[in-house]
């Protein structure tokens, strides 16, 4: 089985204790049931349940601790961090978020040359701790470069931290926090450990409603010495880059999760609920509905999948993971987005109902989107690998799927986070041309014309600084990065069910959706006559099959019965 089923695990786990620690927490959800779940949530109970059992299991010590400076089975292993990730989104955001905002947190500790604090911070994980990431500031949202977070000198090697940060998950409880600042009077940015117990830290609320706490903190003249330094300068500055590289790698997971526990309650209700003396099921509208949320979530899956193949083989030398976790962290979480309004066409009024795991899901698949920089600003990043992705292919030895028991160190060494104009990529041709699907080859001739388009009516220098206009081609742009992807991981997932018809159907939504963002770029008001001729020219009508729409749907409706999480 392809889709995460919780109770049947199929995920393939390189070690014993990977896959113990993965069905222990399946088990303390399961254990949990879904009646406390869901008064947790409406209760916004702090998940302190949750944190006891992490800090029994060693949980998130094993999970995310480097492993030179761990026990016994501990390593940054991102393959099964995936599954942890996905198993947490699957029983809610509050806890995936918990462990997210350690993982940011950590980054920066980490990527550190301070070696007292990398091992400070390796015993509070062993003993349970968890961490935090203090980047944002209320004033500057995505601004970073205007952070106002100061460390005032104070004699030698000692200074005074003086500003605020919000947004911050965790400020509430962490064990020690990242912060981001700058040094007075030079601007320099700084990375220093701060811990929340302080008498000079003020944990000034949560900011949003929620079990997760988002903290606003101040610091009222917080003494820093030399060992709370992580970074100074430019390491200070690529750390912050380098760990929002990590955290929006993993963003995309949490929305697969979500998705896969909203279709299994969405299908179980659908198929028995009758109308006209007919199963809603039966509705041709309704079918169609739940075959395109499972066709997007399969290639949500698919493609995080093999972007995290990507990653984990990552160097100095190949940096193509720099481009494929924004497309992980914009594309499958807005895919996220539109699986759950397919869902909820559907079951309507019971998406609202308090005690369905769905409520929470309509509601929390929005956050992921926002997360770790905005679609917008993850577009903008997207589009400086265009020329070179789809105009300069590079040679490069192929990569295979990395499930492998690795520690992987390259994280916390990616080097300057700069120069991403200059990274190649190999030949997405070949890719494309290995599938002989009808709906793949409509979306070849989309790529064409796309290609055509950059070539014939190259959007100009005024055009490029129009931000309404470069998101919409940075969303063509990317449909084809996802779709490469897409098919790559399809090449490896033969034994886990992926077929010829799931591929052909998942195109069949992408040629779909190539074509509403051409009409878009059509319409914009930027356009020139000629570009506006030639996003016509990349529209197409998906080649439709019955007998494989079927077969597909017959699929979904069979996850009917297939799970449901324990009361
Ligand atoms: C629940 C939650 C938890 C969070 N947790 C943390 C945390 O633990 N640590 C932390 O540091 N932060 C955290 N954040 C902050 C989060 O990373 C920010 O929300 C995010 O960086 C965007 O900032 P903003 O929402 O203030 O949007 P703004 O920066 O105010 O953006 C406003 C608009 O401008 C657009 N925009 C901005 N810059 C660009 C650009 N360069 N190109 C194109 N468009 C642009 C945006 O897309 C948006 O539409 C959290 C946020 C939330 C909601």
């Amino acid at each position: 089985m392809f889709l995460l089923h919780p109770k049947v695990p199929s995920r393939h786990c390189p070690d014993a204790r990977s896959r113990e620690l993965v069905e222990k927490t399946v088990g303390f959800f399961e254990a949990k049931g879904k009646t406390r779940l869901r008064k947790d949530d409406l209760d916004r109970a702090w998940y302190a349940d949750f944190l006891d059992f992490s800090r029994r299991e060693k949980l998130l010590a094993t999970f995310l601790t480097p492993a030179p400076l761990g026990g016994e089975g501990t390593r940054w292993d991102t393959w099964r961090n995936c599954a942890l990730n996905e198993v947490l989104g699957f029983y809610g955001l509050p806890y995936w978020y918990t462990w997210q905002v350690t993982i940011l947190g950590l980054g920066p500790i980490w990527m550190s040359g301070n070696g007292d604090a990398r091992r400070r911070a390796a015993r509070l994980l062993e003993a349970g701790g968890i961490f935090g990431f203090g980047l944002s500031e209320k004033e500057h949202g995505a601004d970073i470069y205007s952070t106002d977070m100061e460390l005032v000198p104070a004699g030698e090697g000692r200074y005074l931290a003086r500003g605020d940060k919000y947004y911050i998950g965790n400020g509430n409880e962490a064990a020690l926090l990242s912060v981001f600042g700058k040094m007075a009077g030079t601007g320099e940015y700084v990375f220093f450990l701060v811990d929340p117990k302080h008498p000079k830290f003020e944990l000034v609320k949560n900011v949003v409603a929620s079990q997760s706490y988002v903290a606003e903190f101040v610091l009222h003249d917080y003494p820093v010495n030399e060992a709370d330094i992580l970074s100074r300068g430019q390491a200070a500055w690529d750390a912050a880059l380098n760990t929002v590289n990590v955290g929006k790698y993993n963003l995309g997971w949490a929305s697969i999760g979500i998705c896969t526990h909203a279709l299994y309650e969405a299908v179980r209700h659908a198929a028995n609920r009758r109308l006209y003396g007919m199963a809603v099921t039966d509705f041709a509208h309704v079918r169609r509905l739940f075959t395109d949320g499972y066709a997007r979530l399969v290639a949500m899956k698919l493609f995080a999948l093999r972007a995290s193949d990507y990653f984990r083989s990552a160097s100095r030398e190949d940096r193509r993971y720099l481009l494929f976790n924004p497309v992980m962290k914009m594309k499958v979480t807005t895919e996220g987005e539109k699986v759950i309004d397919h869902l909820w066409d559907v079951i309507a009024a019971k998406g609202f109902e308090k005690d369905t795991y769905f409520e929470m899901a309509a509601r929390d698949i929005r956050a992921l989107p926002k997360l770790e920089g905005t679609v917008h600003v993850n577009i903008a990043l997207i589009v400086k690998f265009m020329k070179n992705y789809l105009f300069a292919p590079a040679p490069f030895p192929p990569v295979p799927r990395r499930d492998d028991e690795a520690d992987d160190t390259f994280l916390w060494d990616q080097g300057p986070a700069s120069g991403l104009s200059k990274i190649r990529f190999h030949d997405p041709a070949p890719v494309f041309a290995a599938w002989n699907q009808p709906n793949v080859a409509l979306f070849r001739e989309q790529i064409a014309a796309l290609k055509e388009f950059l070539v014939r009516a190259t959007p100009s220098e005024e055009q490029a600084k129009d931000v309404d206009f470069l998101l919409v081609v940075g969303e063509l742009f990317t449909l084809v990065v996802y779709a490469q992807l897409v098919l790559e991981s399809a090449a490896l997932s033969a034994a886990q069910g992926i077929d010829g018809d799931t591929v052909d159907q998942i195109f069949d939504v992408l040629v779909r959706d190539f074509s509403r963002h051409a009409l878009d770029l059509h319409a914009k008001p930027a356009a020139t006559p000629t570009q506006v001729e030639l996003s016509l020219k990349m529209i197409r009508r998906p080649a439709f099959d019955a007998g494989r729409a079927d077969r597909v749907w017959r699929t979904v409706h069979a996850l009917k019965d297939a799970y449901e999480m324990n009361p």
